[in-house]
């Protein structure tokens, strides 16, 4: 089957064509992110207004790239939550109108199950069951993949997400949005074992996170710095930081590994295109026999080739979208 897949739930406008949720015909990104790195962040009612100014295009482009016609397409695909209401409307109503209009299925697809599904494109021979560490933007979840489109979540972050404390920490070291290729970059430079920030465990569950307190040393860090007259050496706390940060990301996940006994580990979601934490986790999954799945960069970050693999087993299963479909901005995993 080859779908047509919409995203549009952040400050990306994409649209791919994907057939049997493995093979990539097309995949256009149309990035909004010098726009808000203006304002140090999304704003929300730009990002709606761009989407709408720009999701035709992208459409036709992504048609064009796999050689194909909207009659050719299966279903129609598009992401309706969790994310910016205003953001994921552009994209439900676009994807309605094409389905309607072509007299083709609509799929509504869940944002960090695509996130999960990116691994299934390089990964021809992955499938379930699997555990997924999951870190973007917005979500930090360790979650244990039981059967395509069914998930269990065994761990949160009780408060930032991964991705967001590297966009904070960013800005206040001054290296701008979005933070975590910027963080990577500086890091380079520096040395990890410079300063000594907190790891963070969370009481009850082995599995949860917390990121904030790792943020707030970073702050104080500087504050302190600020005061003393002493240099502030940017490359030092993102080294630092950013091993903080994939010190426990790592520890978690192989906690987790080792408790289910699971063969196959995978990462997902934008931060999982970070270098430090994709060697740490791929170094302590060789040391445990366990198989280290991991997305390219460009389908790790917002991307609608992983909607259009998430969607394909939507598909397989008879999962189809009513015209009712809208969109919901926290929209839980594993829910519909
Ligand atoms: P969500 O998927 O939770 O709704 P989102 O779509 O905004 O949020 P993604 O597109 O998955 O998030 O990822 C963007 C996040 O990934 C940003 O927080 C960004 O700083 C972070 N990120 C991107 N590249 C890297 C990197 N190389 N190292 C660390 N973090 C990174
Ligand atoms: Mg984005
Ligand atoms: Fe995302």
């Amino acid at each position: 089957a080859v779908i047509l897949a919409i995203e549009s739930s952040c400050d990306e406008t994409a649209a791919a064509v994907v057939r049997n949720g493995r093979e990539v015909l097309s995949n256009i990104i149309s990035s909004q992110i010098e726009l808000h790195t203006l304002y140090g962040g999304v704003v929300p009612e730009i990002a709606s207004r761009k989407h709408i100014e720009r999701i035709n295009q992208v459409i036709e482009e992504a048609l064009a790239e796999a050689g194909m016609a909207l009659e050719d397409m299966d279903a129609i695909a598009v992401t309706y939550g969790p994310g910016l209401v205003g953001a994921l409307l552009v994209g439900v109503a676009e994807a309605k109108a094409i389905a309607y209009a072509a007299g083709k299925p609509l799929i509504g697809v869940h944002h960090i199950e695509g996130h999960i599904s990116a691994n299934y494109i390089e990964n021809k021979e992955l499938k379930p069951p699997f555990l997924c560490l999951v870190v973007s933007g917005g979500h930090t979840h360790l979650v244990k993949v039981k059967d395509f489109g069914v998930y269990e979540i065994l761990g949160r972050t009780r408060d930032d997400a991964a991705g967001e404390a590297f966009d904070k920490v960013a800005r206040a070291i001054g290296l701008g949005y979005p933070g975590g290729p910027k963080i990577e970059k500086a890091a380079r430079e520096g040395n990890p074992q410079a300063i000594a920030f907190p790891r963070a465990k969370v009481a009850d569950n082995p599995y949860d996170f917390s990121f904030s307190g790792v943020k707030s040393a970073v702050l104080n860090y500087i504050n302190g710095c600020h005061m003393k007259g002493i240099p502030i050496v940017e490359a030092d706390i993102a080294a630092a930081f950013q091993k903080a940060v994939t010190d426990v990301l790592i520890e978690h996940a192989m906690t987790a590994a080792a408790e289910f006994q699971m063969e196959k580990f995978a990462i997902a979601g934008g931060v999982a295109s970070n270098g430090t934490l994709r060697s740490g986790m791929e170094a302590a999954c060789r040391e445990r026999g366990i198989q280290f799945y991991h997305p390219s960069p460009v389908f790790c970050t917002d991307n609608a080739a992983m909607i259009g693999a998430a969607a394909y087993y939507e598909y397989l299963a008879g999962k189809f979208a009513g015209w009712d479909l809208n969109a919901v901005p926290n929209l839980k995993l594993g829910e519909r």
